[in-house]
This record gives C-alpha cells, sequence and structure tokens, in this order.
C-alpha cells in the first residue's frame, strides 16, 4: 500500500485509540496502547523499536531508521501520542470514533497531532518497503505526556535515555508548516523556527484576617483582585525579535502592504484567524487564569493567591520578570511555579531548505516563512540537548478552515488531501536532509 493511502488508515486507527491525558496518572491508560500500536507499525518493515516507559502505562516510543550515511549528524522526528480531553456531547461527532465524513478524518488528536503521528508512519514504512533510506541516521520519537507537561514523554527521554539521541543535531515536530492563504494563488506556510518561554507565575497577597463584617482596610483579597486586574489589563510592549520581524516582511510583501514596524498589528490583522497565535508572539504577555482565596464567606483570610500564564519572548524573560514586578508592587510576592525557556533559531540553513523546497514542490503557490509558536511543545525539552528544533508538520488547508481552533477544539478534523500531501512533502524533505 502506497504511503499516501496507509496514511489514511493509520490516522484513523490512532483516532480510535482514546489517549486522553488529563495530568493524572490513573487516567492515561490508552498511551501505553498507541505505543504498542506504533512499535508494530515500526517492527513489522524491520525497524527496531523499543518502548520506554516513566511510570506504567506512560509509554514513549524510540526507533533509529539507519541512514545512508551514518557518520553524518542525526535528525530527530518527534510527535505526541496523547491528546487533551474531548466532551463528546459538544462534538458532531464521537471525538474518538475516526470518522471519515465530508474529505475529513474527525476525532481528538486530528490535528494535535496524530495526523503528523501517521504521516511519518506511512513514510516510514513505505520507504522501508521499498528499501530506501533516509540520506542520515533519522531518529523516530512517538511520546507520552506533551499535553500535561511532557513531564512522563519527552522530558523523561531527555533526562533518563538520552542515549537514543546521540548525534542528533535537528529536529522536526509539531505546530508548522502547515498553510495559510492569503488571497491570490499564494499561500504561507508557517514554518516554527522559535517559541515563546512559559513562566507560570504565583501572586501572593498578605493581609490582616478578620470578620467580614468589620472594617479592614488590610484585605489581602481587594490587594490581591487589584494586582490582577493591573497583569490582566496591561499591554506589554512591542518586541520584534529576528523570527517575528522576517515573518512579517514576508506576509507584508506578499500582502503588498507597507510593513510599519512600530505598529506591526495592521500587518497581522490581514492574516485572518492565525492572527491570534501571531499577535501574541508580538510582545510578552500574561493572563491571569486562576484565583484562591478564603474559606467562608464572612472571614476575611489572611492570603490570596492568583496565577499568571506569562509567555514571555525569546531573551526578555528578566526584563519581563521586572515589569511585572512595578505593575504588581512590592506588597505583592511573586513566585514561579513552571517555567521553560523561549526558544528561537535561525531560518536558514540545509534543513529550511530543504523544508521550503519540498513544499514548493508539492505546492507552487507555497511562501515558506518562519514564525513564533505562542505555545509551547516537546521542542522545549529537545532543546536542552542542544538540538535544533523546527515546527514542521507540513499540511495544505482549505483557504477556510481555521486551523488554529481546531487544536484542542471542538470537532478537531484533518482534510485527507492534506494529510496526503503532508506525506509527499515530507517524503521530499527526507530526501534532501
Ligand atoms: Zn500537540
Amino acid at each position: 500500500m502506497d504511503a499516501t493511502d496507509e496514511v489514511i488508515d493509520i490516522c484513523r486507527d490512532l483516532l480510535r485509540i482514546d489517549t486522553t491525558n488529563t495530568g493524572d496518572l490513573d487516567t492515561s491508560a490508552g498511551e501505553r496502547v498507541a505505543a504498542e500500536y506504533v512499535a508494530e507499525k515500526l517492527a513489522e518493515v524491520g525497524l527496531q523499536p523499543e518502548i520506554v516507559e516513566s511510570e506504567p502505562g506512560r509509554a514513549s516510543v524510540l526507533a533509529r531508521f539507519e541512514g545512508a550515511d551514518p557518520s553524518r549528524d542525526a535528525l530527530l522526528i518527534h510527535g505526541h501520542l496523547d491528546v487533551v480531553p474531548a466532551d463528546a456531547s459538544e462534538w458532531s461527532v464521537h471525538p474518538f470514533a475516526g470518522e471519515l465524513k465530508d474529505g475529513y478524518l474527525w476525532g481528538r488528536g486530528a490535528v494535535d497531532m496524530k495526523d503528523f503521528d501517521a504521516m511519518v508512519l506511512a513514510l516510514v514504512r513505505q520507504m522501508k518497503r521499498e528499501g530506501r533510506k533516509p540520506p542520515r541516521d533519522v531518529v523516530l520519537a512517538f511520546v507520552a505526556d506533551e499535553e500535561a507537561g511532557s513531564t512522563y514523554g519527552a522530558q523523561h527521554l531527555v533526562e533518563h535515555h538520552r542515549e537514543h539521541f546521540d548525534g542528533v543535531t535537528e529536529a522536526i515536530g509539531e505546530v508548522g508548516g502547515f498553510s495559510v492563504s492569503v488571497g491570490g494563488d499564494q499561500r504561507l506556510y508557517l514554518i516554527e523556527t522559535a517559541q515563546k518561554g512559559i513562566d507560570w507565575l504565583r501572586l501572593h497577597a498578605k493581609g490582616r484576617p478578620g470578620h467580614g463584617s468589620m472594617i479592614n482596610d488590610d484585605n489581602a483579597v481587594t490587594a490581591l483582585a487589584e494586582a490582577v486586574a493591573r497583569v490582566g489589563r496591561h499591554r506589554f510592549p512591542v518586541v520584534l525579535t529576528p523570527t517575528v520581524r522576517a515573518f512579517l516582511e514576508q506576509v507584508s510583501q506578499v500582502l503588498g502592504i507597507e510593513l510599519d514596524v512600530d505598529d506591526p498589528e495592521v500587518a497581522v490583522s490581514k492574516i485572518g484567524p492565525i492572527a491570534m497565535i501571531i499577535g501574541a508572539t508580538l510582545r510578552n504577555t500574561a493572563n491571569p487564569t486562576r484565583l484562591a482565596a478564603g474559606y467562608k464567606d464572612n472571614v476575611i483570610p489572611g492570603r490570596a493567591s492568583a496565577t499568571i500564564d506569562c509567555r514571555t519572548l525569546p531573551g526578555q524573560s528578566e526584563l519581563f520578570e521586572e515589569e511585572l514586578r512595578r505593575i504588581v508592587g512590592p506588597d505583592i510576592e511573586l513566585e514561579y511555579i513552571h517555567r521553560q525557556p523561549a526558544l528561537e533559531t535561525t531560518f536558514d540553513g540545509d534543513l529550511v531548505a530543504a523544508m521550503s523546497a519540498a513544499l514548493r514542490a508539492e505546492d507552487p503557490g507555497a511562501v515558506p516563512v518562519p514564525y513564533m509558536l505562542s505555545g509551547g511543545t516537546d521542542a522545549k525539552q529537545f532543546a536542552r540537548l542542544g538540538i535544533r528544533c523546527f515546527g514542521f508538520s507540513p499540511v495544505r488547508l482549505p483557504a477556510d478552515l481555521n486551523f488554529g481552533a481546531l487544536f484542542h477544539g471542538i470537532d478537531e478534523r484533518i482534510p485527507v488531501e492534506g494529510l496526503q500531501f503532508g506525506v509527499r512533502v515530507l517524503d521530499r524533505f527526507l530526501q534532501q536532509s
């Protein structure tokens, strides 16, 4: 079977394995089933996959596909097998039925990211059947737990199984390589070369506890609420990193508009729904997400806390912290509860050339552009090994599909033609990599 046919079957099979990751260890049974499925697909064609468990059931699969020149540095291709939860009552199809309808495969994980897992599996199987080797070693990693912070997946592999990544210098993984239609017959293909950093912070306010009926001018809840509102309303200044600047320059050129670097939001507003992601990469952001205070309606508590989900641009985390401290004021204590650095690499070199050429060969209207993801992926973990990470999971999308909204969204689905396009692009890419 040709890879462009088999990719549909494999994607469908994967969608039917419920790999919901709630973050609770007791509820992640599906990851092991998916890992065994993947391992079997790899072993069938003669690869030697290894299933690695960080905790019972938290399974990842590793395999090395030997290249024509094993002395060269290796390429890592990584995808996660877990998905975020889906509430079937909100969907128009069952989220774990793997339905094929209206030219789409529907299901939780269809774009995040069983589509890419299936593309890689189908392509590797075809290459093995045909006796084709990649030019250099390719390390394949299908991992657990991306959706709850990577602890039991990529982080575990990087910390305890790093020998599998010997010689790996570059990687491709999720959230990049998808098309964005900008009118005419040109399509931007957003290749991820950067990610914002993740700083989850807790704000703590202290005050004088007491009875809710009495005068209290030192109320922790009031102090916290004021600080949270200031943070939530604050607009951090625009800082264009090389990735975002290159993106905006290219987009402006394609759109035929003048880029105003002092007001880049004009250019961003012209790119459709994807502006929700791109707009967030123009500046640091801080969104309040949780509040915690009190234990009784008529008791003023002595403490109150809030969580702020902060996303920082490369090189900005210290400046950001200074600014945040100014905003919340001296009486609020800041505590980091989760911290992962931003990533940024350049949009150049042989690998970028291979991605761009593969896209152009399959879509003559392709304009490959670098972009920064406002969120984070397993690339944060693999980058700790000194690996240069790209988001490149190529898919050509219909102009009217709001792709960004499908990530963790209702009625997540992937166009079958897009999947097949992705296999062909990956095939060309791998040959040149
Ligand atoms: Zn993902």
